[in-house]
Parts: C-alpha cells; sequence; structure tokens
C-alpha cells in the first residue's frame, strides 16, 4: 500500500463531521433500495416514523453505478409493491420469445427454442428492464416516502466497536496523488446508526472486510464470480423482429474450456443488448472477458445481427455464482448484508434481482423487529436468517445450491450434474459440493492457450474505445482506488509465473505492461478508466490487488443499462 492511499484512507488527526441516523445504507442498488422503502412502511405501520433512514451511494448520480442483463423475474418488485405496473415500475418490454443457441467455431449454430429451450432458459412472464432506471425509480419513491438519499457519497471504512458495527466513514475528497490536501480538501464524515445495511453489489469492499474480520464465510463455500461485459448496440429497423426476444448461448468461443455464455436481449424497437459472461475460474493466465466478447461478436450469429449499427454504450460487472452454499453470514451485531453482497444470485439462470429485492425485504423486516426491541444486536438480527431461510428465496436458492460448483470438473461433467440436478432437486450426484475460490484456479502461463482476437473499428472494439461507452471518469489527482499490497510479487514472480494476468483479466485497460517490463515502481494503473467491475480484486492470483472506493462521484456513467 502507497503512502499515499494509507493517508487517504486512515487521516489521523483530522475532526470529522459525524452524523447520526437509524438505519445505513450504504450502496443504492436495488436490495438496499428495496429495503429503505419497506423499512420505511413498516415503521410508519409501527408509529415509529421519527426514525431516520440514509442510503449512501458512491455514484454521482444514483443508478450511473448500476447495470445488469437484466432479464428479470417479476415476483420480488410484485411483493415490494404488488401494483408495480400501474405506479409506473420501468419495463422495456415482456420477454415474448426465449431460445438457447449453441455456437460452433465453424460459424454455425443450433437452435433450440418452444419445447428444447433448456428450463433453465425459459423466460416466458419474465420481464427485460433496464437495471439504472429500475433503480433510478426504485429511489424516487424511497424519497417520496422519506428516505434520504446522497448520492456522490464513498463508504471507504466501516467503523466498529469489537464486534458491534457502528456505522462507515466517508472518504476524504480533495486529496492530491501525492497524498497532500488540496484547497478542495473535504474530510470524511463519520456517520453512526444503529443498523448498516451493506448492499455494495458484488465483492463490495466493506462487505469484504467484515468477511474477513468476523468471519462470516466460515463453514461456507468459497464465493465464485464470473465477469460479464454488455454493450447497447443501436440496429435500426432490424431490432424490430428481436424486441421482446431472449437468446442465451453457449459453445464458441469458449466451448467446453470453461464456464460461461452469451445473450441476445431485444430491448427496444431500435435497440439489442448484447453480453458475455465467463466464470472466473477459468485456468486460463490470459483470460480476458472483454476478448471473449469481441469473438462472440464475431460470430456470425451476432455478426449478422450488428453489422451497420452503432455501439451505444459499454460495461462490465461481476455476478456472485456460488449460490446458496458459498452465501456468507448476513447479519451481525448492528448490520445486515443484502444482494449481491450476501450471494443472492441464481446462477442456473443467471438472474438476482428478484432475490436482491426479497433480500431487501427480508432485512428491512428483521431492522423494523430490531428497532421496535430496541435491540440490534447479532442474536436479534438473526432473524434476517430465519426470514430468508423460511422464504421463497431460500428454496429457489436450495434448489440449485450444487449448479455452479458440479462445473468445477468441466463442462461435460457440469452439465451431466446439472441433468441429474433437475431430478434430484438441485441435490445432483454429490450431497454437497466444496467449490474453490477463483484466484487459486489460475495456471501458469506456460499452459496458457488463450489467443487474443483481431479487432476492428466498426464492431470489435478495443478495450479503450469500449472504456469511452461506459462513461468511466474519476478525477485524476487523486490516489489510486486500485492499491498493490506488494508490488515486488508482480516484478519478481507474477511475470514468470503468470504474465502479469492483470493486463488481460481487466475489461477498461487499467493495468498496463509496458513492452520492456515493469519498472521498478510496479505495473501501470491507469485507475481513471475503472468501471468498478471488481474483477482484479478477484481474479488476481496472489490476491495482490485491493480494489478500495475512489472519491465520491468517481466511476462509471450508466444510463440505460
Ligand atoms: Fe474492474 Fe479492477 Fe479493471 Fe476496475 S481495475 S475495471 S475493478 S478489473
Amino acid at each position: 500500500m502507497t503512502e499515499s492511499t494509507e493517508y487517504c484512507l486512515n487521516v489521523r488527526g483530522i475532526e470529522r463531521e459525524e452524523l447520526e441516523v437509524d438505519v445505513l445504507l450504504v450502496g443504492a442498488g436495488p436490495a438496499n433500495l428495496s429495503c429503505a422503502i419497506h423499512l420505511q412502511r413498516l415503521l410508519a405501520e409501527r408509529g415509529l416514523d421519527d426514525k431516520t433512514i440514509l442510503v449512501l451511494d458512491k455514484a454521482e448520480e444514483i443508478g450511473h453505478h448500476t447495470m445488469s442483463g437484466a432479464v428479470m423475474k417479476t415476483k420480488g418488485i410484485a411483493e415490494l409493491y404488488p401494483d408495480w405496473k400501474e405506479r409506473g415500475f420501468p419495463v422495456e418490454t415482456e420477454v415474448t420469445y426465449d431460445a438457447m443457441a449453441w455456437l460452433r467455431a465453424n460459424g454455425k449454430h443450433t437452435r433450440f427454442d418452444g419445447m428444447l429451450t433448456p428450463p433453465q432458459m425459459k423466460n416466458h412472464g419474465n420481464v427485460i428492464i433496464s437495471l439504472n432506471k429500475a433503480v433510478r425509480w426504485l429511489a424516487e419513491q424511497a424519497e417520496a416516502a422519506g428516505v434520504e438519499i446522497y448520492p456522490g457519497f464513498s463508504a471507504a471504512k466501516v467503523l466498529t466497536d469489537g464486534e458491534r458495527v457502528l456505522g462507515v466513514q466517508t472518504r476524504d475528497s480533495g486529496v492530491a496523488k501525492d497524498g497532500s490536501q488540496k484547497p478542495t480538501f473535504e474530510p470524511g464524515m463519520n456517520i453512526k446508526a444503529a443498523v448498516t445495511v451493506f448492499g455494495e453489489g458484488p465483492r463490495g469492499h466493506l462487505t469484504k472486510s467484515l468477511i474477513r474480520d468476523f468471519k462470516l464465510d466460515a463453514g461456507k463455500n468459497p464465493q465464485t464470480y464470473g465477469t460479464g461485459i454488455k454493450e447497447i448496440w443501436d440496429i435500426g429497423e432490424s431490432a424490430k423482429e428481436l424486441f421482446g426476444s431472449v437468446f442465451h448461448t453457449g459453445g464458441y468461443p469458449l466451448g467446453l474450456d470453461g464456464y460461461g455464455g452469451g445473450w441476445i436481449y431485444g430491448i427496444s424497437t431500435t435497440q439489442i443488448s448484447l453480453g458475455y459472461v465467463v466464470g472466473l475460474d477459468h485456468h486460463d493466465a490470459k483470460l480476458d472477458p472483454h476478448a471473449l466478447f469481441v469473438q462472440f461478436k464475431q460470430h456470425p450469429f451476432v455478426a449478422d445481427l450488428i453489422a451497420g449499427g452503432q455501439v451505444v454504450r459499454y460495461g462490465a460487472k461481476t455476478v456472485p455464482e456460488g449460490g446458496y452454499f458459498a452465501m456468507p453470514k448476513s447479519y451481525g451485531s448492528g448490520f445486515c448484508l443484502v444482494g449481491d453482497s450476501a450471494g443472492f444470485m441464481n446462477a442456473s439462470c443467471l438472474k438476482g434481482v428478484h432475490l436482491a429485492i426479497k433480500s431487501g425485504i427480508l432485512a428491512a423486516e428483521a431492522i423494523a423487529d430490531a428497532l421496535q426491541a430496541g435491540d440490534t444486536s447479532s442474536k436479534q438480527l438473526a432473524r434476517y436468517e430465519e426470514l430468508f431461510e423460511a422464504s421463497w428465496a431460500r428454496e429457489e436458492l436450495y434448489g440449485v445450491r450444487n449448479w455452479r460448483q458440479a462445473f468445477d470438473g468441466g463442462m461435460m461433467a457440469g452439465m451431466l450434474d446439472a441433468g441429474v440436478q433437475m431430478v434430484t432437486k438441485g441435490r445432483g450426484l454429490v450431497k454437497r459440493r466444496k467449490g474453490h475460490a477463483d484466484h487459486a484456479t489460475t495456471r501458469q502461463v506456460s499452459e496458457s492457450r488463450f489467443e487474443k482476437p483481431k479487432f476492428n473499428d466498426s464492431t470489435s472494439m478495443d478495450k479503450l474505445t469500449d472504456v469511452y461507452h461506459s462513461g468511466a471518469i474519476h478525477e485524476e489527482d487523486q490516489p489510486s482506488h486500485l492499491l498493490i499490497t506488494d508490488p515486488a510479487i508482480c516484478i519478481e514472480r507474477c511475470t514468470q509465473e503468470y504474465g502479469n494476468p492483470c493486463q488481460h483479466f481487466c475489461p477498461a485497460a487499467v493495468y498496463e505492461i509496458p513492452e520492456g517490463g515493469i519498472a521498478s515502481d510496479g505495473v501501470m494503473i491507469n485507475f481513471s478508466n475503472c468501471v468498478h467491475c471488481k474483477t482484479c480484486d478477484i481474479a488476481d492470483p496472489y490476491e495482490n490487488i485491493e480494489w478500495v472506493v475512489p472519491e465520491g462521484g468517481g466511476g462509471p456513467k450508466y444510463i440505460d443499462m
């Protein structure tokens, strides 16, 4: 960790403003906003409407850091608002057609639809949304109900007293690259609350510290992630016939070498959403999710659709795929974890928004009970887990409990086990599969077989061109928010052993290895490009990279994603 970063995170002797609220929610994603809305409602019903609820988000505007596929099951939003349709929850379209396509390396494909669509890929009854529009809508509902929302505030540190979480400290702003205070310096605030809810998305850095410090993963499987890359394309008239269609793909370019696949969703009469997600447990040290996405776009199945079109948005995010046995303990004294941060994702159908909303609802019920009882201890907040265990969310996740780990032994073994899971209600061939941490699966670079695609300007853009479409930007004169724990590892071991995989797996070209090798001061880090996907924090084979929050407001600017 550099001196300037240490300064930024641990400034001593600075007077900090202190704010006290009753419930603090870190992150304005679907889980936390649903929690805030439902909690406000429950407190009002119980005559506790003097309680204050505050949501913090690091994005400059709510929704800017939120992106998803996103085909949504509607049971979560229908539980939060039974009249969600009449209220105007933003839906792009209902799904009118679904299919699975197996892409082959020779440019051909086989389509499975109707009765032949695999059960996990059936999407009738679901809706296509823009998650970033959806959270903006949820934020409006929350504010109208009396919830305070502060965008542009990065929560940098958890405040604790022994085993109890007291709240968070926000990151100082106006700190220069060299750690000195600029004229715009503002010390971060200490925000304290009876209960703090962490809904930071996948691999939230405060959630990570809580899991580590409070051993919330004891007895659980390691969480495993995929990185998803997404673009929105304007393809004019030809989008009309795809409007409402949902295609998922397997096969090329990953083939049977790793877990993952692509999607094409018809999101409007002029636009389609394209994406590719790959499991970060892939063994190849040169694994490059962006390059796989480019290869996917170059397959005629996709290339014919986007020829002549124009990309309008780009984004990347990780998804927690580990399932039921990889969910950390989701509560403790003074805190709860919700949504992706708590592993609420069904990897078999790649859907998590409905589960995120449900986790927020369940946490709200436990927190309302705790506030009413005047007891926010771990024992009282254990109610959250009890409610989860009795809910449809648990039933859904338990029903696919061994899904992702079954693919550890390869795609063929995984598909066989998935078939057995279908008739054994999620068990499969083994009662409980153990899984692995993604960073531990990378093989030496000498074994790499991964080849980069050729880029062209019109449809197969390189990373830097794509980053432009993400809107990512950070104040340049600040300490990097990507910390290399031990720079010597990069030079003395990683180059030889793994070929510095950070230069490959980052979908935003943040890590740069100069042609002559890494300089003595370490890897070049273009942190301003970062789209906050957290792939580096997860996939580095030495766990040598730590993602922390940058100054509030920095990051991607996702719109309509
Ligand atoms: Fe994602 Fe890390 Fe690259 Fe940022 S630096 S875009 S978090 S991989």
